[in-house]
Protein backbone atom coordinates (compact mmCIF):
# COMPACT_ATOMS: atom_id res chain seq x y z
CA UNK A 1 0.00 0.00 0.00
CA UNK A 2 1.22 3.61 -1.08
CA UNK A 3 2.18 6.05 1.92
CA UNK A 4 1.56 8.84 -0.10
CA UNK A 5 -1.87 8.22 -1.73
CA UNK A 6 -5.39 7.14 0.10
CA UNK A 7 -7.01 4.32 -2.18
CA UNK A 8 -10.23 3.82 -2.29
CA UNK A 9 -11.51 0.94 -4.09
CA UNK A 10 -15.50 0.43 -4.90
CA UNK A 11 -16.23 -3.41 -5.37
CA UNK A 12 -19.70 -4.70 -6.41
CA UNK A 13 -20.87 -7.73 -5.18
CA UNK A 14 -23.88 -9.71 -6.45
CA UNK A 15 -25.41 -13.04 -7.07
CA UNK A 16 -28.56 -15.08 -6.65
CA UNK A 17 -30.46 -15.06 -3.43
CA UNK A 18 -28.55 -17.61 -1.26
CA UNK A 19 -25.64 -17.99 -2.98
CA UNK A 20 -23.46 -16.74 -0.49
CA UNK A 21 -22.65 -12.68 -0.90
CA UNK A 22 -22.70 -11.79 2.27
CA UNK A 23 -21.18 -14.93 3.94
CA UNK A 24 -18.18 -15.10 1.63
CA UNK A 25 -17.76 -10.86 2.23
CA UNK A 26 -17.46 -11.29 5.82
CA UNK A 27 -14.35 -14.15 4.76
CA UNK A 28 -13.23 -11.18 2.16
CA UNK A 29 -12.97 -8.19 4.89
CA UNK A 30 -11.05 -10.39 7.27
CA UNK A 31 -8.77 -11.49 5.06
CA UNK A 32 -7.89 -7.57 3.79
CA UNK A 33 -8.55 -6.32 7.34
CA UNK A 34 -5.67 -8.80 8.30
CA UNK A 35 -3.13 -6.93 5.87
CA UNK A 36 -3.92 -3.51 6.92
CA UNK A 37 -6.72 -2.41 4.69
CA UNK A 38 -9.67 -0.45 5.95
CA UNK A 39 -13.28 -2.56 4.71
CA UNK A 40 -16.60 -1.19 4.50
CA UNK A 41 -19.31 -3.45 3.72
CA UNK A 42 -22.50 -1.90 2.39
CA UNK A 43 -25.80 -3.85 1.92
CA UNK A 44 -28.09 -2.30 -0.31
CA UNK A 45 -30.86 -4.20 1.14
CA UNK A 46 -29.77 -3.14 4.62
CA UNK A 47 -30.26 0.88 3.17
CA UNK A 48 -33.47 -0.41 1.39
CA UNK A 49 -35.10 -1.72 4.37
CA UNK A 50 -34.03 1.33 6.46
CA UNK A 51 -35.73 3.28 3.91
CA UNK A 52 -38.76 0.91 4.11
CA UNK A 53 -39.29 0.96 8.08
CA UNK A 54 -38.66 4.29 8.28
CA UNK A 55 -42.09 5.00 5.79
CA UNK A 56 -43.94 2.33 7.04
CA UNK A 57 -44.41 0.33 3.08
CA UNK A 58 -42.83 -2.96 4.39
CA UNK A 59 -41.16 -4.99 7.40
CA UNK A 60 -38.88 -7.37 6.03
CA UNK A 61 -35.87 -7.20 3.43
CA UNK A 62 -37.34 -10.34 1.00
CA UNK A 63 -40.84 -8.26 0.98
CA UNK A 64 -39.03 -5.30 -1.00
CA UNK A 65 -39.26 -6.93 -4.12
CA UNK A 66 -42.48 -7.55 -3.52
CA UNK A 67 -43.55 -4.15 -3.57
CA UNK A 68 -44.80 -1.96 -6.78
CA UNK A 69 -41.86 -1.43 -8.89
CA UNK A 70 -42.30 1.86 -8.75
CA UNK A 71 -41.88 1.55 -5.61
CA UNK A 72 -38.70 -0.26 -5.43
CA UNK A 73 -37.60 2.43 -8.07
CA UNK A 74 -37.68 5.38 -6.16
CA UNK A 75 -36.53 3.43 -2.96
CA UNK A 76 -33.44 2.03 -5.39
CA UNK A 77 -32.37 5.30 -6.58
CA UNK A 78 -32.60 6.80 -3.55
CA UNK A 79 -30.67 4.29 -1.75
CA UNK A 80 -27.99 5.21 -4.46
CA UNK A 81 -27.78 8.48 -3.87
CA UNK A 82 -27.04 7.94 0.19
CA UNK A 83 -24.12 5.18 -1.07
CA UNK A 84 -22.65 7.60 -3.21
CA UNK A 85 -22.42 10.20 0.06
CA UNK A 86 -21.06 7.36 2.57
CA UNK A 87 -18.59 6.40 -0.15
CA UNK A 88 -17.78 9.70 -0.39
CA UNK A 89 -17.00 10.09 2.97
CA UNK A 90 -14.79 7.42 3.90
CA UNK A 91 -11.20 8.14 2.82
CA UNK A 92 -11.37 10.91 5.85
CA UNK A 93 -13.08 8.42 8.00
CA UNK A 94 -10.20 5.99 8.09
CA UNK A 95 -7.51 8.25 7.44
CA UNK A 96 -3.97 7.16 5.95
CA UNK A 97 -5.66 3.50 5.12
CA UNK A 98 -6.26 1.84 1.57
CA UNK A 99 -10.18 1.77 1.70
CA UNK A 100 -12.39 -1.38 0.27
CA UNK A 101 -15.74 -0.66 0.14
CA UNK A 102 -17.97 -3.91 -0.87
CA UNK A 103 -21.73 -3.55 -2.23
CA UNK A 104 -23.35 -6.46 -1.29
CA UNK A 105 -26.35 -6.49 -3.91
CA UNK A 106 -27.87 -7.82 -6.65
CA UNK A 107 -27.17 -7.61 -10.48
CA UNK A 108 -30.85 -8.25 -11.25
CA UNK A 109 -34.26 -9.00 -9.10
CA UNK A 110 -36.74 -11.29 -9.54
CA UNK A 111 -39.98 -9.02 -9.17
CA UNK A 112 -43.64 -10.08 -10.11
CA UNK A 113 -43.24 -8.11 -13.78
CA UNK A 114 -39.81 -9.62 -14.52
CA UNK A 115 -36.36 -9.63 -14.40
CA UNK A 116 -35.47 -6.20 -13.49
CA UNK A 117 -31.69 -4.62 -13.21
CA UNK A 118 -30.08 -4.12 -9.58
CA UNK A 119 -27.58 -1.93 -11.25
CA UNK A 120 -29.58 0.19 -13.89
CA UNK A 121 -27.26 3.30 -15.33
CA UNK A 122 -28.31 5.94 -12.55
CA UNK A 123 -27.39 3.32 -10.23
CA UNK A 124 -23.95 2.38 -10.69
CA UNK A 125 -23.13 5.84 -12.02
CA UNK A 126 -23.54 6.43 -8.49
CA UNK A 127 -21.37 3.41 -7.26
CA UNK A 128 -18.93 3.70 -9.56
CA UNK A 129 -17.48 0.33 -9.02
CA UNK A 130 -13.62 -0.94 -10.00
CA UNK A 131 -14.95 -4.59 -10.53
CA UNK A 132 -18.21 -6.43 -10.27
CA UNK A 133 -17.92 -9.33 -8.48
CA UNK A 134 -20.43 -12.34 -9.40
CA UNK A 135 -20.77 -14.69 -6.86
CA UNK A 136 -22.04 -18.08 -8.41
CA UNK A 137 -22.27 -21.97 -6.75
CA UNK A 138 -23.95 -25.28 -8.18
CA UNK A 139 -27.80 -24.60 -8.21
CA UNK A 140 -28.83 -27.19 -6.43
CA UNK A 141 -26.65 -26.31 -3.24
CA UNK A 142 -27.98 -22.64 -3.68
CA UNK A 143 -31.47 -24.38 -3.05
CA UNK A 144 -29.93 -26.22 -0.06
CA UNK A 145 -28.34 -23.25 1.71
CA UNK A 146 -32.08 -20.73 1.02
CA UNK A 147 -33.79 -24.19 2.78
CA UNK A 148 -31.34 -24.20 5.54
CA UNK A 149 -31.58 -20.39 6.26
CA UNK A 150 -34.30 -19.70 8.29
CA UNK A 151 -33.66 -15.97 9.01
CA UNK A 152 -34.70 -15.79 5.20
CA UNK A 153 -37.66 -16.07 3.04
CA UNK A 154 -36.43 -16.44 -0.08
CA UNK A 155 -39.11 -18.96 -1.64
CA UNK A 156 -39.26 -16.86 -4.85
CA UNK A 157 -35.83 -18.21 -5.59
CA UNK A 158 -36.37 -21.33 -4.26
CA UNK A 159 -36.12 -23.83 -7.32
CA UNK A 160 -33.14 -25.37 -8.88
CA UNK A 161 -34.58 -24.11 -12.45
CA UNK A 162 -34.84 -20.60 -11.54
CA UNK A 163 -31.96 -20.38 -9.72
CA UNK A 164 -30.12 -21.52 -13.10
CA UNK A 165 -31.98 -18.68 -15.20
CA UNK A 166 -31.39 -16.11 -12.40
CA UNK A 167 -27.73 -17.24 -12.18
CA UNK A 168 -27.50 -17.02 -16.08
CA UNK A 169 -29.08 -13.78 -16.18
CA UNK A 170 -27.04 -12.06 -13.52
CA UNK A 171 -23.99 -12.55 -15.56
CA UNK A 172 -25.69 -10.60 -18.34
CA UNK A 173 -27.31 -8.05 -16.36
CA UNK A 174 -23.46 -7.64 -14.72
CA UNK A 175 -22.08 -7.49 -18.15
CA UNK A 176 -24.02 -4.59 -18.93
CA UNK A 177 -23.61 -2.64 -16.09
CA UNK A 178 -20.13 -2.65 -16.26
CA UNK A 179 -20.08 -1.76 -19.96
CA UNK A 180 -21.80 1.56 -18.45
CA UNK A 181 -18.49 2.55 -16.26
CA UNK A 182 -15.47 0.86 -17.37
CA UNK A 183 -15.54 -2.01 -14.80
CA UNK A 184 -13.96 -5.42 -14.78
CA UNK A 185 -16.00 -8.57 -14.04
CA UNK A 186 -15.16 -11.33 -11.83
CA UNK A 187 -16.72 -14.81 -11.51
CA UNK A 188 -16.34 -16.00 -8.26
CA UNK A 189 -17.54 -19.57 -7.11
CA UNK A 190 -18.44 -20.73 -3.51
CA UNK A 191 -18.15 -23.98 -3.52
CA UNK A 192 -19.90 -26.21 -0.80
CA UNK A 193 -18.48 -25.42 2.96
CA UNK A 194 -15.72 -23.45 1.58
CA UNK A 195 -17.32 -19.74 2.04
CA UNK A 196 -13.47 -19.01 3.50
CA UNK A 197 -11.61 -19.42 0.08
CA UNK A 198 -14.20 -18.12 -1.97
CA UNK A 199 -13.55 -14.89 0.77
CA UNK A 200 -9.69 -15.26 -0.37
CA UNK A 201 -10.67 -15.71 -3.85
CA UNK A 202 -12.11 -12.03 -3.49
CA UNK A 203 -9.57 -10.36 -1.43
CA UNK A 204 -6.73 -11.61 -4.11
CA UNK A 205 -8.87 -9.65 -6.80
CA UNK A 206 -9.32 -6.61 -4.77
CA UNK A 207 -5.73 -6.17 -4.31
CA UNK A 208 -5.13 -6.66 -7.96
CA UNK A 209 -7.02 -3.94 -8.89
P1 LIG B 1 -29.23 -12.82 -0.25
O1 LIG B 1 -28.99 -12.34 -1.64
O2 LIG B 1 -30.60 -13.38 -0.13
O3 LIG B 1 -28.86 -11.82 0.80
P2 LIG B 1 -26.66 -14.13 0.08
O4 LIG B 1 -26.12 -14.38 -1.30
O5 LIG B 1 -26.12 -12.97 0.82
O6 LIG B 1 -28.24 -14.11 -0.01
P3 LIG B 1 -25.93 -15.66 2.42
O7 LIG B 1 -26.94 -15.10 3.34
O8 LIG B 1 -24.50 -15.22 2.57
O9 LIG B 1 -26.41 -15.48 0.91
O10 LIG B 1 -25.91 -17.25 2.50
C1 LIG B 1 -27.14 -18.02 2.43
C2 LIG B 1 -26.98 -19.24 3.34
O11 LIG B 1 -25.99 -20.10 2.78
C3 LIG B 1 -26.51 -18.90 4.75
O12 LIG B 1 -27.21 -19.73 5.66
C4 LIG B 1 -25.01 -19.23 4.72
O13 LIG B 1 -24.53 -19.63 5.98
C5 LIG B 1 -24.97 -20.39 3.72
N1 LIG B 1 -23.71 -20.46 2.95
C6 LIG B 1 -23.03 -19.47 2.36
N2 LIG B 1 -21.94 -19.91 1.73
C7 LIG B 1 -21.92 -21.25 1.90
C8 LIG B 1 -21.03 -22.30 1.49
N3 LIG B 1 -19.94 -22.06 0.76
N4 LIG B 1 -21.33 -23.56 1.85
C9 LIG B 1 -22.44 -23.83 2.59
N5 LIG B 1 -23.31 -22.89 3.03
C10 LIG B 1 -23.06 -21.62 2.68
P1 LIG C 1 -30.43 -8.87 0.08
O1 LIG C 1 -30.40 -9.02 1.56
O2 LIG C 1 -29.09 -8.66 -0.54
O3 LIG C 1 -31.20 -9.98 -0.62
O4 LIG C 1 -31.27 -7.54 -0.21
C1 LIG C 1 -32.61 -7.44 0.22
C2 LIG C 1 -33.48 -6.88 -0.87
O5 LIG C 1 -33.08 -5.55 -1.18
C3 LIG C 1 -33.43 -7.62 -2.21
O6 LIG C 1 -34.22 -8.79 -2.22
C4 LIG C 1 -33.98 -6.56 -3.14
O7 LIG C 1 -35.39 -6.48 -3.03
C5 LIG C 1 -33.39 -5.28 -2.54
N1 LIG C 1 -32.16 -4.87 -3.26
C6 LIG C 1 -30.88 -5.14 -2.94
N2 LIG C 1 -30.05 -4.58 -3.85
C7 LIG C 1 -30.83 -3.93 -4.76
C8 LIG C 1 -30.59 -3.15 -5.93
N3 LIG C 1 -29.35 -2.87 -6.38
N4 LIG C 1 -31.66 -2.67 -6.60
C9 LIG C 1 -32.89 -2.91 -6.19
N5 LIG C 1 -33.21 -3.63 -5.11
C10 LIG C 1 -32.19 -4.14 -4.39
MG1 LIG D 1 -27.08 -11.28 1.65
Amino acid sequence: MSDMVQGLKVVVVVGVAGVGKSTVLSHARSALESEGYAVETLNYGDFMLRYVIDRGIAASRDEIRRLPLSEQRGIQAAVARELRDYIEGLPAKHPGKDVVVFVDTHATIKTATGFWPGLPEHVVKELRPDTIVVVEADPTSVVGRQSRDQSRYRRDYADVEVVKETMSLVRMFSVASATLVGASVNIVKNEEGEAENAGRAVAEIVKGI
